[in-house]
């Protein structure tokens, strides 16, 4: 048999250790569709409880809005269920066309091309664009598929200190003698919620002549005054080379990413992108309702008005009520507790009282820095935020945390 029984140990060994170690992912099964109010069953095989749900990227709540289930529905029965292609043999249908269209005039950039998802993009864009004589200078939090695009590719890679400036400025000046430069960073960092510091960042990159690659995926679409992300947030639309994105998370939440910018730079991508030539399209019925989305943010931000509001409505109440919160103003809020446990009990006691969220701890987080991540939705009703607010002081009262701060909880529990 090919499947030996030391290949079997050695998995199986692996699995353990992952177990031993605390990081094992046990998945919950949601029996409703995604929102701020779901049914779970969690333990597996337990009844499923109703809970607000307050860890989804679902940020504009639009997940399972009726008018992008219609619509997906309209695209379904208008232009089929699957394309059995790749966009450039017989994949292309005009709603892809229009889709880039429409999000090349919403991020303000010159063209765009869809990906089956962002990691994708981020798996294409840079060995398209860059080569041996090149070099990515990379923010050294970057997501995990900037990682592995910038593995694709071969030009140098040179990493500056996160969102430190003067080391980023001296990476610029240790690689002036390459062809091109390019700045890579997220716009939004997805354990902090902290945002690139994109108007410094251009600066630096039109004083070495660099260009600017910016991963959105926790922005577009609700950052900034009309969400078109965090360069409208920063001041610097126009400024961003390149802006690779999802529809994975704001923007309905299913599927599908985009790298969008300059059009060269896309046109080539349409060329040479490997994830975009060898794997199918998009399927019509994602691409119908991405692009519903975009008619409704298009049109009225209510949607990330909403959002806002209900951030710093959160984000000003766990802070009077004795949390020790990064702070920001992202809908990303990391309520934090260091001590990997400490996070995992509270996130548990949180779930029995209805609040499902998530600890997060080493390797996700650096070590020490363990906590529970909040998302806030436009989805969320006050009323939703206040029932959080509420178990979230009880369950801190429980475990005496409130009003401390980081080195009397380290005192307290431990790192
Ligand atoms: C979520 C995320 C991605 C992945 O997006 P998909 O479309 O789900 O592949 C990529 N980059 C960043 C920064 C993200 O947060």
């Amino acid at each position: 048999m090919a499947y030996s029984e030391k290949a079997k140990l050695h998995y199986a060994t692996e699995l353990k250790g992952i177990k031993e170690a605390g990081t094992f992912k046990e998945e919950r099964f949601i029996e409703s569709p995604q929102a701020a109010n779901i049914k779970v069953e969690f333990p597996a095989g337990s009844p499923p409880k109703e809970v607000l749900n307050f860890c989804a990227n679902n940020y504009l709540g639009l997940s399972s809005h009726p008018e992008v289930v219609s619509a997906a529905h309209d695209g379904l029965k208008e232009r089929g269920y699957g394309m059995s292609s790749v966009r450039f043999i017989c994949g292309t249908q005009d709603i892809h066309r229009e889709l880039e269209e429409k999000l090349t005039k919403f991020l303000g950039t010159e063209d765009t091309i869809l990906f089956p998802s962002c990691m994708d993009a981020n798996a294409g864009v840079f060995d398209v664009v860059l080569d041996k004589e090149d070099a990515m200078i990379a923010d050294r939090l970057v997501h995990a598929s900037i990682v592995d695009g910038m593995r694709l590719c071969k030009a140098q890679l040179f990493n500056y200190k996160h969102s430190n400036m003067d080391h980023l400025e001296e990476k610029l000046k240790e690689t002036q003698d390459c062809r091109f430069r390019m700045v890579i960073t997220d716009g939004v960092f997805s354990m902090d919620g902290d945002i690139a510091k994109l108007k410094e960042i251009c600066d630096l990159a039109d004083k070495y002549d660099a260009m600017v690659l910016v991963d959105d995926s926790h922005a577009t679409g609700f950052m900034g005054k009309t969400g078109r992300g965090t360069h409208e947030h920063c001041g610097v639309l126009g400024r961003i080379d390149v802006i690779t994105t999802t529809m994975g998370k704001a923007l309905g939440g299913a599927s599908g990413g985009c790298v969008s910018g300059r059009k060269e730079i896309v046109d080539l991508c349409r060329q040479r992108a490997r994830p975009y030539l060898f794997s199918n399209t998009v399927p019509p019925v994602i691409v119908a309702a991405a692009s519903k989305v975009l008619d409704i943010i298009s049109k009225t931000t209510d949607r990330r008005d909403k959002l806002e509001e209900n951030t710093v409505f959160f984000r000003e109440k766990m802070t009077a009520a004795g949390f020790d919160i990064r702070e920001g103003v992202h809908p990303i809020v990391p309520i934090m507790l260091y001590n990997a446990k400490l996070a995992q009990d509270m996130a548990r006691d949180l779930y029995n009282e209805g609040i499902y969220v998530i600890g997060f701890s080493f390797p996700v987080v650096p070590k020490g820095q363990a906590r529970i991540r909040v998302q806030i939705s436009a989805g969320h009703d006050r009323e939703h935020i206040e029932r959080a607010i509420s178990a979230f002081t009880k369950i801190g009262e429980k475990y005496k945390i409130l009003g401390m701060k980081k080195n009397e909880i380290i005192e307290m529990y431990g790192l």
